[in-house]
């Protein structure tokens, strides 16, 4: 009455397509490593119907003689591995799964020619069964197609998405596999038509491949990084804070020349960028990560798509430095991203150097004078900054006006420079913020008459969850019976400045919209940014000329007050040169 039986074999792969191949754009992904791993430079690609009538590859690669193409067809049959050190990897595939399982759930024709035989073999499979390899007509290389993909699984078939989507997955994939093979050319045909050519690069140049997938404007604007710490190396091209993007899908990780999509390192690219990009917008980058094959292990997912660190921390600090170090750097050079020809002449506050109070040549005493609580100068800070003449030398210059209530108009020795006072303002009391808030230092002040805030339970449970967080940003809140909250204090930086309950309502949408995700530091940092924002000048208001003086000079103290905290740029210069350009002067 046995009841138990060992699956057969056919099925099994079945099961296992269903893990590495879920839909078209897998299949193109397996095949292509596949080529890649044969060493092929020129990989042709031709689709019909977005994968779900025919993929196929074809690539110029070492080929196979007849046993192994008998063999590749197995389970488990690989030549990529060395069997003795599971963590030598030196190919992007070795599971040796991808082809049994591709062959169990389509109509299959594999054809490869080995220098070493005479002819190519080629040989079917259909409803599972291979057929015997026989002789066929091919000068070199291997040619894979893939037909009627998943007709055997009608439920499988149910779940691809439009052909228009599969399409974008396809390009998507053959994309991130041709970055990182910038020396392979790719042709790619869909229904007949070339839809994707990239030539090989002899140089290996990956700049002039990226600049084709991500466009002139990123590679002529991102910031090139390097790195290297032990026996790991980093480098790749990261985009200026000021140039977010809506979506995740710019943002090209490879691990040892494999396209990756992890979440550690996902993470520490955001974590590089931190708070200078706005919630919710994306960086854009090509990451190139290499370490020694047995300090990684990639076999933890079946598609390869995440990698497994033997040491996670060294990766995530040497991507957060390196980034950083870049993005603080000198002399960016991009310009505002603002449509008119007119407009394009300014460059972006981004663009200029990064001034630290040192090179300004100001005394540690004057550093210490800036009140950075206020814009309010004091006395001495002028007495040590000299006259109003005299702040033409600073790369801010010398304030000469405010238009429209919120721009400052200065004179530089260059030229000149707008600035717009709320979001630069806004980025001074956030970096002051900060820096309090780490250093347990934000002075807080009691309400004479308390607030309290009317709000549902769920809002004040969610709220109080962040409690050691307001505490240390000095706020006191404490829960006031049922369905409201009471706040006795408050940062002595937003005395008088804010509308605690607006703040508070604000602050609760925000932690709201990513409760299950967000680190503490995450979390600190938009409730303080939300914070700073209450808490700036607004547009609107006036400001005398010594007032906007001091503004300018706090910025030149502050490393990051190129942008404000939403990522936009603060301020935008344009020099004598250019404005001479635009009378046509010259
Ligand atoms: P893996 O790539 O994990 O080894 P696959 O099922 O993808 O497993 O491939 C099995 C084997 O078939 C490979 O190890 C390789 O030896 C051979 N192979 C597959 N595709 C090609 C190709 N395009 N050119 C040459 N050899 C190939
Ligand atoms: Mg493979």
């Amino acid at each position: 009455f046995m009841i138990i039986q060992q699956l057969p074999d056919h099925i099994v792969n079945q099961i296992a397509a269903g893990e590495v191949v879920d839909r078209p754009s897998s299949v193109v992904k397996e095949l292509v490593e596949n080529s890649l791993d044969a060493g092929a430079t020129q990989i042709e690609i031709d689709i019909q119907d977005a994968g779900k009538s025919l993929i196929r590859v074809k690539d110029n690669g070492a080929g196979m003689v007849s046993d192994d193409l008998i063999m590749a067809l197995n389970r488990h049959a690989t030549s990529k591995l060395n069997t003795n050190n599971l963590f030598d990897i030196q190919f992007l595939g070795f599971r040796g799964e991808a082809l049994p399982s591709i062959a169990s759930v389509s109509r299959f024709t594999i054809q490869s020619k080995h220098k070493n035989e005479p002819h190519a073999w080629q040989i079917d499979v259909e409803q599972g069964t291979k057929s015997e390899p026989k002789p066929c007509a091919l000068r070199d290389g291997t040619i894979i197609e893939v037909r009627d993909l998943f007709y055997l699984t009608p439920a499988r078939l149910k779940f691809l998405k439009s052909d228009h989507s599969e399409m974008l997955a396809i390009r998507d994939m053959i994309e991130r596999l041709a970055l990182a093979n910038p020396n392979a050319t790719f042709l790619v045909t869909h229904n007949g038509r070339q839809t994707i050519q990239f030539r090989a690069l002899t140089d290996g140049n990956h700049k002039s491949r990226i600049e084709s997938i991500m466009g002139k404007n990123f590679i002529t604007n991102a910031l090139n990084i390097a790195g290297d710490n032990q026996n790991i190396t980093l480098h790749g091209w990261v985009s200026a804070p000021t140039d977010h993007v809506g979506t995740s899908q710019d943002q090209y990780l490879f691990v040892n020349g494999r396209s990756v999509r992890d979440k550690l390192l996902l993470g520490a690219l955001k974590g590089a960028y931190g708070d200078t990009v706005p919630h919710g917008r994306y960086p854009q980058a090509v990451l190139f990560l290499n370490l020694p094959p047995e300090q990684i292990d990639v076999n933890v997912h079946p598609a390869k798509a995440e990698v497994r660190f033997q040491d996670s921390n060294i990766v995530r600090s040497m991507i957060v430095t390196t980034i950083r170090h870049a993005l603080l750097g000198e002399n960016i050079g991009v310009r505002a991203q603002v449509g008119t020809n007119f407009l394009s002449r300014f460059s972006s506050g981004w663009g200029q150097k990064n001034y630290s109070a040192q090179n300004l040549g100001l005394s540690e005493s004057t550093q210490a004078s800036f009140d950075h609580e206020s814009i309010q100068p004091s006395a001495r800070q002028y007495d040590e900054i000299g006259n109003q003449s005299g702040a033409e030398k600073f790369p801010l210059g010398s304030a000469r006006t405010q238009i429209h209530e919120n721009y400052i108009v200065a004179q530089t020795e260059q030229g000149m420079v707008i600035i717009d006072q709320h979001a630069a303002h806004e980025r001074l009391v956030y970096e002051s913020f900060k820096r309090n808030f780490l250093s347990q230092k934000i002075e807080s002040q009691g309400l004479l008459t308390p607030d309290i805030i009317e709000l549902n339970d769920e809002d004040i449970f969610l709220l109080m969850e962040y409690k050691p967080i307001f505490d240390q940003s000095g706020f006191v809140i404490e829960s006031f019976g049922t369905g409201a909250i009471i706040i006795r204090s408050i940062p002595l930086l937003l005395a008088g400045r804010i509308d605690t309950k607006r703040l508070i309502t604000e602050i609760v949408d925000d932690v709201k919209q990513d409760v299950a995700t967000t680190r503490v530091e995450d979390s600190m940092n938009r409730i303080l940014s939300t914070m700073a924002c209450h808490g700036s000048v607004r547009s609107g208001r006036r400001l005398t000329l010594d007032e906007m003086n001091a503004l300018l000079r706090h910025m030149e103290a502050e490393p990051l007050s190129g942008q404000c905290n939403h990522g936009r740029p603060t301020y935008v210069t344009l020099s004598l040169k250019e404005i001479e350009k635009l009378f046509e002067r010259r």
